[in-house]
């Protein structure tokens, strides 16, 4: 029987994965832990490590999966930046590359509705029977430049919902989809240009050495006052310090982030009760034009019901074959 350790278990990962595991009896541990080299050593005597979006591989770690003759590392994920993809010895990766792109375009979309129409705080006055619209001014998005980081799985099925909103749509990618740009009808532009002409900025990029930081101060200085940007993708795609900058002079109009560069120690847990505080993530929290979600965007039924049963296959088809089409090389 195939042993998994599985890190960062939530009550919803146990929920969902029993359910698939009735079809592959993996005889499965669920530790609340997330992996790094201080709980490494929890992964001895298994045969594969079942890793989320927080957990950090690095080459400490592998050294010691190694040594522990751990063969399979399991993203339940698309990303797989946490995973030191240099150093990975005999150990193989897979991730689930492609969920419900609709969940995290959808969010991105509550979020930028929400940031837009002050939403978040209609629904606190009007809890304390405050009826005012004093600072609840929104605008159209009709008629308006939505610029796309990233015109992937999300990133297109973000750019199909904004085109309901009667926008326009421009895009930067590494890879062009000349065939999306025709169908869906965006055009590509070079990134200085997006920073430019766009009302709203929405990114949906994998974190890679060429796009950390990608939203700092000088991309910051290109854009329009009053932009909105919105992040569903990963914390370190921005430089928080400089949005921070930004945001106190008053140049942005709204963020919307579902994911903050440090969130690991915070994100997906209750921390209501503890001392511990992120200064940033205290400062983003206190502006007023800002919304954070707790890396909630890929959280849908139907996500995590595709998330266990490509997990589960992705994990039979390495034990079986030494091969999967989910692997990450
Ligand atoms: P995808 O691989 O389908 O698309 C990514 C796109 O980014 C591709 O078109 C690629 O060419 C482009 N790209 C790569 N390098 C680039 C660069 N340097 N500059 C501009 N574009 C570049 O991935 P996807 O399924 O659309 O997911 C996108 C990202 O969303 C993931 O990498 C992940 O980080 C994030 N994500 C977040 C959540 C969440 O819950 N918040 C859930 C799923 C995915």
């Amino acid at each position: 029987m195939i042993k998994i350790a599985f890190f960062d278990t939530k009550d919803y990962d146990t929920e969902f994965f029993e359910e698939y595991n009735k079809n592959y009896n993996y005889e499965i541990t669920y530790f609340e832990s997330k992996l790094n080299a201080e709980t490494a050593q929890l992964a001895k005597g298994f045969d594969a490590v079942c890793i989320f979006v927080n957990d950090v591989v690095d080459k400490t770690v592998l050294e010691k999966l190694n040594e522990y003759g751990i063969k399979l590392i399991a993203l339940r994920c698309a990303g797989f930046n946490n995973v030191d993809l240099e150093n990975l010895g005999n150990i193989k990766v897979v991730r689930v590359p492609q969920y419900s792109p609709y969940a995290v375009a959808e969010h991105a979309t509550a979020l930028l509705l929400n940031i837009n129409r002050k939403i978040y705080k209609s629904y606190q006055r009007v809890k304390k029977y405050n009826f005012s619209l004093d600072g609840l001014l929104g605008f159209d998005l009709h008629n308006k430049t939505i610029g796309v980081v990233g015109t992937g799985r999300i990133g297109k099925a973000f750019i199909e919902i904004m085109k309901g909103f009667g926008t326009k749509i421009i895009a930067y990618d590494l890879f062009k989809d000349e065939k999306a740009s025709q169908e869906l009808g965006f055009e590509y532009v070079e990134f200085d240009e997006l920073c430019q002409k766009s009302d709203i900025i929405s990114l949906h990029c994998p974190l890679t050495p060429e796009t950390t930081h990608i939203i700092n101060k000088n991309s910051l200085s290109e854009m329009k006052p009053n932009v909105i940007i919105i992040n569903c993708s990963r914390g370190n795609l921005i430089c928080t310090d400089d949005l921070i900058d930004a945001l106190s002079t008053g140049k942005i109009g709204g963020v919307g982030l579902d994911v903050y560069e440090n969130e690991s120690d915070f994100f997906l847990k209750d921390m209501s009760n503890s001392y511990e505080r992120d200064k940033n993530l205290s400062l983003l929290i206190s502006m007023p034009n800002v919304l954070i979600t707790s890396h909630q965007a890929f959280f849908t039924s139907e996500a995590l019901n595709k998330i266990a049963s490509d997990t589960c296959q992705n994990i039979a088809d390495i034990f079986a074959s030494g091969t999967c089409i989910n692997e990450v090389k």
